[in-house]
């Protein structure tokens, strides 16, 4: 598994590459599960069915880091974050600092560009439950690590969408910067912020699942607020 992240040569190869990724077993029955299952309202929908690669750009200095695609967003339409009710809230809020150039993503295809940002996810199979296991995040580690050796040159600030994420961070750290993690890790929290010499610097902000946002653990304003440090902290202003 580690040869084939180090061998893709650029973001676009590193895509086709995840997208052709079977590592998990228990992945791969329930993200086709999924597919082949459709929910009602997208049953004149084809499902991607496969792993979700990241998505943005190239030379992003603003990294989004989340947990994985959701069972009929991502998994849906093959976007990370697109077609779900967390991408819509992530979307807009991210049209509102100015990183989108427009407030929905329902498609691969509607037109959706980011500015200065990538979103990318720890692992990048819908899980069940949406809860994947320890190991599977490990397995799914090295395409994360590519990832971001890929846009170490220009990313300068990664937000973790949650504790998951937040977690995922420390062997990117170790693997992609050569940088041992903190010993004791540090909490994850909303608006935490940590960094060392030679990295991104890791902010923490709730994840835009609906548990959060339906019931306002995590405002629109909240989430602004976040985007406009990480702006900051990228030295975008
Ligand atoms: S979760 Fe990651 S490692 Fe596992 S099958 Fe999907 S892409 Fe591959």
């Amino acid at each position: 598994m580690a040869k084939r992240p180090a061998a893709a040569r650029g973001l676009p190869a590193l895509g086709a590459a995840i997208c052709r990724c079977r590592a998990c077993p228990r992945r791969v029955a329930w993200r086709e599960e999924v597919a082949a299952n459709r929910r009602a309202a997208f049953a004149d929908q084809e499902y991607w069915g496969r792993p979700v690669p990241g998505f943005g750009a190239s030379d992003a200095v603003i990294g989004l880091l989340g947990l994985a695609p959701a069972a009929h967003g991502g998994n849906r339409t093959g976007r990370i974050f697109t077609g779900d009710r967390s991408g819509d809230v992530l979307f807009a809020a991210l049209h509102r600092a100015g990183l989108a150039n427009q407030p929905t993503s329902v498609s691969r295809d509607d037109g959706l560009e980011l500015r200065h940002t990538r979103i990318f996810a720890s692992v990048r199979c819908a899980p069940p439950a949406n809860k994947p296991t320890p190991e599977e995040r490990d397995t799914c580690a090295p395409w994360l690590h590519r990832e971001v050796e890929l846009l170490r040159p220009t990313l300068r600030v990664v937000v973790a969408l949650g504790a998951f994420a937040w977690s995922a961070w420390w062997p990117t750290l170790q693997a992609v910067y050569g940088l041992a993690a903190p010993s004791p890790r540090p909490k994850f929290a909303h608006g935490a912020l940590w960094f060392a010499g030679g990295a991104p610097r890791l902010l923490g902000c709730y994840h835009v699942s609906q548990q959060n946002t339906f019931t306002g653990r995590l405002t629109p304003d909240m989430l602004d607020e976040v985007l406009s440090r990480a702006k900051t902290l990228a030295g975008l202003g």
